[in-house]
């Protein structure tokens, strides 16, 4: 089952939590948020479901993560 995961850096306040959980997450080099293995402007990403995904989203302070 495929999930839609959609960043917002404007929220994200480079805390590295969301990389800790998954390594779909990585990061600019000012640390804010982008996802790995894509172009840093990619904000919007289907991906399989994932339990630690959802965690990521989760646990982000900022609720820089979303989950459609
Ligand atoms: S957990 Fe949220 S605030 Fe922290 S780096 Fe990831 S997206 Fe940014």
């Amino acid at each position: 089952m495929l999930m839609k995961v959609k960043l917002i850096p404007e929220r994200c306040i480079a805390c590295g939590l969301c990389q800790t959980y998954s390594e779909l997450f990585d990061y600019h080099d000012n640390g804010i948020v982008k996802f790995a293995q894509d172009e840093d402007q990619v904000l919007e990403k289907e991906v399989e479901m994932d339990p630690a995904i959802l965690e990521a989203i989760k646990n982000c302070p900022t609720r820089a993560l979303l989950k459609d």
